[in-house]
């Protein structure tokens, strides 16, 4: 299934974010984030982190926050390298018009993407897969035994 048809499946009000299907897709869990394993990847061992309390904008991040980001993007570029990844891009998206910037979950959240150049990323929005149950929990275990420890 691609990544757009899974959205137009939610319904309009529901947050996947929020909801129990992420569970399967956590890889470690912080105080004001969680870490997980994107499940419509625009490229290998694409991360993603997830605010904890469902905000929408950047300016709600608290500075608590900010510095636990940090530290965890710093793990993530850790374990990045130890992958043989040259590079990585890290974004949020943040828009006041939902679908303007191809953002479709409004639950903030925060890509980590290695080796992905941004022009491909947008070309990809809609047409990258989703995957399905047993290859999003192989996924995760397997990320989740070789990211480093806090
Ligand atoms: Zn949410």
């Amino acid at each position: 299934m691609q990544y757009a048809e899974h959205v137009r499946s939610l319904p309009a009000d529901y947050c996947p974010f929020c909801g129990e299907e992420i569970r399967s897709q956590i890889i470690r869990e912080f105080a004001h984030w969680r870490l997980i394993a994107n499940r419509a990847p625009y490229a290998p061992d694409h991360l993603m982190l997830i605010a904890r309390e469902h905000i929408e904008r950047i300016h709600e991040i608290a500075p608590e926050a900010w510095n636990e980001m940090r530290d965890i993007t710093h793990l993530a570029c850790k374990w990045f390298e130890s992958r043989w990844h040259p590079g990585y891009t890290f974004f949020v998206r943040d828009e006041s018009v939902y679908g303007s910037m191809k953002k479709s979950v409004k639950h903030l959240h925060v890509h980590l993407i290695p080796s992905c150049l941004i022009g491909r990323i947008e070309d990809r929005a809609d047409t990258r897969d989703f995957l399905d149950d047993a290859a999003i929990d192989a996924l995760t275990r397997e990320i989740a035994d070789s990211f480093p420890r806090a």
